[in-house]
């Protein structure tokens, strides 16, 4: 049997600029696609107009490229795929696999955060009144052997965990499009970071409604502030140096747990990337979050 060729991908939301600990999973997923001599894919996951500008898309592609992650096919953007998701999300309905939510913010509250009992079974919502599509999950212990992490399991409860795919404000959700995306573009391996891993269950229930065999996961470990958050927009993640970019790649191979000599980061940023390309070893990468190494001060 011959494996299907290796496509991977990073897909940043732009909330704001890349910062570190974005820059390391672009790394990381960027060196395993080259190990495997596949493809690299970027994608901008443009879902929420409300979070995300096109500036912060400018300065993403931007460093992408002061760092030479290049990619060799045309980068993808979520907001242009609006009718995709539409027919997911038709298809969804029409076989009962997802339906409307019509609770409000209070109702969701009231009962702990998860929507009305009657929801799945509604049988119809009156004109007029705001609606969420949820995908209803089936009862199910999710398991899959993470790349990095080994196996993993975990509890997927129906109705209670039953994910947004579509806002009420009609901005389809992450969940829904990270996956038709991933389908559609032919995504074999995803390396992302290990605050995605409680989202993995939902998303091979997806695949399964979708028809498609999911892609192998590589969950690997956040990077946090010196407040032990993860680095964010929200936790304000300063955005990276662009004017220094070897510096901030070694210090990501570094995170990556791969050991470059500290004279590389006076190289350039092909040199970096080639002796990163030629030393890169996954089982090197640490299990844990870990926190961001400072960046070393401009040479005076
Ligand atoms: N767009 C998501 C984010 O920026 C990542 C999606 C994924 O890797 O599955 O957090």
């Amino acid at each position: 049997m011959t494996s299907p060729h290796y496509c991977g991908r990073f897909a940043p939301s732009p909330t704001g600029p890349l910062h570190f600990g974005s820059l390391v999973t672009a790394l990381a997923s960027f060196l395993e696609a080259d190990r495997h001599q596949g493809t690299w894919l970027v994608r901008i996951e443009d879902l929420d107009p409300l979070r995300e500008s096109q500036e912060a898309v400018d300065r993403i592609l931007t460093s992408l490229d002061a760092h030479h992650l290049h990619t060799a096919t045309p980068i993808r953007f979520q907001s242009r795929r609006h009718d995709a998701y539409q027919a997911v999300i038709e298809r969804l309905l029409a076989t009962g696999q997802a339906y409307r939510c019509p609770c409000s913010r209070k109702e969701l509250q009231a009962n702990n955060g998860h929507h009305s009992e009657r929801c799945r079974h509604r049988e119809a919502i009156p004109a007029g009144t705001p609606f969420a599509v949820r995908f209803a999950l089936r009862d199910a212990v999710a398991e899959w052997q993470d790349r990095l992490l080994g196996h993993q399991q975990l509890t997927v409860r129906a109705e209670l965990e039953d994910p947004v795919i579509q806002r009420k404000e009609g901005f389809y959700a992450y969940q829904l499009a990270v996956v038709v995306d991933d389908i559609d573009q032919g995504v074999t391996d995803i390396v992302r970071g290990s605050d995605l891993l409680a989202t993995t269950g939902h998303q091979q229930q997806l695949y399964q409604a979708l028809n498609a065999p999911w892609p192998s996961w590589f969950h690997i470990p956040v990077i946090l502030n010196q407040a032990g958050q993860k680095l964010s927009k929200q936790t304000h993640a300063p955005a990276l140096d662009d004017r220094q970019p070897a510096d901030n790649l070694v210090r990501a191979l570094t995170a990556l747990g791969q050991q470059p000599p500290a004279s590389l980061a006076k190289g350039t940023v092909t040199t970096v990337l080639d002796w990163a390309s030629a030393h890169w070893q996954p089982d090197r990468l640490p299990r844990h979050s870990q926190c961001e190494q400072h960046p070393t001060p401009p040479q005076r």
